[in-house]
């Protein structure tokens, strides 16, 4: 089946370009008092680097300001969004509640929830994690089994998440809940999205170390966990529509391939002044795909910003991250597997013969190491 996709071209308009510059004074003052490190990446509070990202008014850009938001545009988000990342500042303790939490919050929460949470959220207070994976549910998102049954006042929550990145430092998941069997017409009935605070009794995160001893992932066991009514969010039995949602929320931005772009940056550095053919052709590749990752998702921001639907451009972007910047993928449903089916990649990305063709004419520009280092040391 062809997928057309299609991005509109998008400049950025003048006050995205001062915005620009006015980030960048800030992340420098940051950096020269301390705050965090642009080379390792390391910082001291990400609490206290939050607080102030928020009363500079950059979380929650797009929201109404009845939320605390700030009304801005997407154009002006992306352009926070990738100053932040391209110099390496820990946003890791608002990024996902301002990705994708806040806006699932205000499209489908409650209103007593929106006015409590969202203004907490843009004021930088708040952090959030993603309940979705389980142990026999990861790509296939849909089949998750972790039950919500109605009790009085709210629901009783029990099962496990896993793979949740961060829940340790988390104030609030969003969660999605089996509360009834999926359908022979619809598997993807059965399933609601919940707000649920991390401290409620019923509730422990375990630890998951990974091969280089850092703790980043956990699992979330649910035992009894009462979740009130009030943080239902949107339909009861419904949220494959809102999951779609967050996913999309979650690939527009500029953060899954950025958020690598040190990896990049270093393999440069590594490959000195006299890279082999074979390594400048594969930097050559690499920047191509950036290039053109980077067109994909300022043109997703403008769609986003004219009120389009997003989701399968966000699914290419994802998608077509190259090989340095790819996370996981996760599919909306688990399609029979087939050996002669293309790459997943090659499937989704438009672009893909652009990408392709583009590394000759880049390796030939970026033949020597000053050129490749000025390329890549260019911020978007
Ligand atoms: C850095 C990182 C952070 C994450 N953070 C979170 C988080 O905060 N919250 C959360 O809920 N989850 C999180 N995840 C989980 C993640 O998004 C995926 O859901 C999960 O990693 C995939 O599930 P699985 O491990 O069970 O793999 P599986 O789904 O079992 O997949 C295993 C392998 O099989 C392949 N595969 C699966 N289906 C098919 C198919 N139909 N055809 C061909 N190949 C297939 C997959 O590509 C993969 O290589 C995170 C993952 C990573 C890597």
């Amino acid at each position: 089946m062809a997928i057309n996709f299609h991005f509109d071209p998008v400049d950025l308009p003048p006050e995205c370009k001062e915005l620009r510059q006015e980030v960048r004074a800030f992340l420098r003052e940051e950096i020269a008092a301390g705050s965090f490190s642009p080379h390792s990446g390391r910082s001291g509070s990400e609490k206290a680097f939050a607080r102030k990202v928020g009363t500079r008014g950059w979380i929650g850009m797009t929201w109404p300001k009845q939320y605390g938001g700030h009304e801005r545009s997407h154009l002006e988000r992306y352009v926070v969004i990738e100053e932040m990342l391209a110099h390496r500042a820990p946003t890791r303790s608002y990024s996902t509640a301002d990705r994708q939490s806040g806006p699932v919050i205000l499209r489908y929460g409650q209103e007593a929830v929106k006015e409590k949470i969202l203004p907490k959220i843009a004021s930088g207070e708040l952090c959030f994690c993603i309940g979705l994976s389980e142990p026999n549910s990861g790509s296939d998102v849909f089949a998750a089994s972790t039950r919500a049954t109605k009790t009085e006042g709210g629901w009783l929550v029990n099962g496990r998440k896993i793979w949740t990145s961060n829940a340790h430092n988390s104030d609030y998941m969003i969660a999605l809940l089996r509360t009834s069997p999926s359908t022979k017409e619809n598997r993807r009935h059965g399933l609601t999205q919940f707000l649920i605070e991390c401290k409620t009794p019923g509730i422990t995160i375990r630890p998951i170390v990974n091969l280089t001893g850092s703790h980043d992932f956990n699992e979330v066991v649910f035992d009894d966990a009462f979740v009130p009514d009030l943080h239902l969010i949107g339909e009861v039995d419904m949220a494959w529509k809102q999951a779609t949602d967050e996913l999309a929320y979650e690939r527009s931005g500029p953060d899954r391939w950025l958020e690598t772009f040190p990896a990049l940056v270093e393999l440069v550095r590594r490959a000195g002044s006299e890279p082999s053919e074979r390594l400048a052709e594969g930097i050559g590749r690499e920047v191509a795909h950036l290039a053109t990752l980077r067109r994909m998702s300022v043109s997703v921001a403008g769609m986003l910003q004219a009120g389009k639907t997003i989701w399968r451009p966000c699914a290419a972007c994802r998608s077509a991250s190259p090989a340095c910047c790819r996370p996981a993928r996760r599919r909306r449903s688990r399609p029979p597997r087939s050996r002669t089916s293309a790459p997943i990649g090659s499937r989704l990305c438009p672009t893909r013969s652009a990408c392709w063709r583009r590394p000759a004419a880049i390796r030939r520009r970026i033949r020597t190491t000053t050129a490749l280092r000025r390329h890549c040391a260019t911020r978007p």
